[in-house]
């Protein structure tokens, strides 16, 4: 097994909790784990070592990264990549006036469903390697523009070439010319059965004009029957139930949570939840964004994710999410990058990624910076270097 020592690192954020540095702006909490003059060993796929450049191992081949910060790749814990078409003409019309609502889902439904699998896959690959592009390195996919038997499994067939952790959401809008009884029959019957053998998870379109809490409550206990684990999106565009059920079930985390009632954030606290904020979402829609000061005082566990969809939010761009989190969120730059790379990972229960430390795998983006401060800092200049996934030096750097 052939390794690389990357050295000349001038500041990397490995995620591994250190000291409080009250002092120091970047991370004074210490939870970004912060090694100035640091190096990593990198060995096959996974990480062999970390520390202090001057302490570091030979390894076989040698790359000076310059002075360059290096942070761990992003782990983008909320997508929906599978589709066809876009909706810039919808995008076009909020923008001059007219409100989102869930139903724009259908129209992108009818474009999914008339293109070929090749033409998906296709899609999702190129999306894909435009994520990796910015420093994404490990990212969940869901269905939901299928909203067939047929269509449904097909698309998890389709993003599970891309990932593992594959989301079955085929109750995502009720589609036309069925009911909603009749729609959460097949969702918990037929469809159910084609998607699992795809899918690492289910959820649920938890909101006014999707599925309620009952309906929601349903899916998933069908899906934890076909070894599915839950997961929901919910408190979106009104307040509801949708948190609530996501903190009474356990689950690992919930996604969106922009409108919460006090005991919302307290169930949250208690349960472990992870709240996924999304806030390209709000970006892109003029919503306002969720509270995610109130959460983080709270002592709630805060992930943010792309949402990268054709509708409410089509961005692939983490760097923007962080961005956006500490400028509009009052989230710190530590707390948005930490949430961006080791809260992702943690929201989709994978202990191997979104942390830089010995045994994990080698994912690290090398940023055209000394500070991964600039991601906030410089919101909208693209500042990945180079990314190494699995060892690989997918984006060569410089
Ligand atoms: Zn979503």
């Amino acid at each position: 097994m052939s390794s690389i020592l990357v050295t000349g690192i001038g500041e990397l954020t490995t995620n591994v909790a250190a000291q409080a540095r009250p002092d120091d702006h970047r991370d004074p909490t210490g939870m970004l784990g912060l090694v100035d003059d640091a190096a990593v060993v990198l060995e096959g796929s996974t990480i062999a070592w970390v520390g202090r450049a001057s302490d570091a191992p030979a390894a076989d081949t040698v790359y000076d990264a310059g002075g360059r910060a290096v942070i761990p790749g992003y782990v983008d814990s909320h997508s929906h990549l599978v589709f066809s078409g876009d909706r810039a003409q919808e995008f076009a019309a909020r923008m001059t006036g007219e409100p989102y609502s869930a139903g724009g889902i259908r129209t992108t439904v009818a474009a999914t469903r008339a293109a070929t699998d090749e033409q998906l896959t296709s899609h999702v690959a190129r999306l894909v390697a435009e994520m990796r592009a910015q420093g994404t390195t490990s990212l969940e996919i869901k269905s939901g523009y299928g909203l067939s038997v047929h269509d449904e499994a097909r698309s998890l067939a389709v993003a599970r070439q891309f990932t593992e952790d594959t989301t079955f959401l085929g109750a995502h809008v009720v589609p036309a010319g069925t009911t909603p009884e009749d729609y959460v029959d097949l969702v918990t019957g037929p469809m159910l059965t084609a998607a699992a053998p795809h899918a690492r998870w289910i959820d649920v379109f938890c909101e006014e004009g999707a599925f309620d809490v009952d309906q929601a409550r349903a899916i998933l206990a069908a899906g934890t029957d076909n070894g599915l684990r839950g997961r929901l999106h919910a408190n979106q565009l009104t307040y509801g139930g949708g948190v609530k059920l996501a903190a009474e079930l356990g689950l690992v985390a919930v996604d969106h949570c922009t409108y919460l009632a006090d005991d919302d954030v307290s169930a949250l606290a208690d349960s472990g939840t992870i709240a996924t904020l999304l806030p390209g979402v709000e970006f892109s829609t003029r919503h306002p964004y969720p509270d995610a000061r109130k959460l983080i005082d709270a002592g709630v566990q805060v992930a943010i994710a792309s949402d990268c969809n054709p509708g409410s939010c089509f961005t692939s761009s983490m760097a923007l999410c962080i961005a956006l989190a500490v400028r509009e969120m009052r989230m710190s730059p530590a707390e948005a990058l930490h949430a961006a790379t080791a809260m992702g990972a943690q929201a989709l229960d994978r202990d191997d990624v979104g942390v830089i430390a010995p045994g994990k795998r080698a994912d690290l983006v090398l940023l055209e910076a000394p500070s991964y401060l600039h991601l906030a800092y410089r919101p909208g200049v693209p500042l990945v270097a180079g990314v190494w996934q699995g060892g690989r030096p997918v984006v060569p750097g410089p």
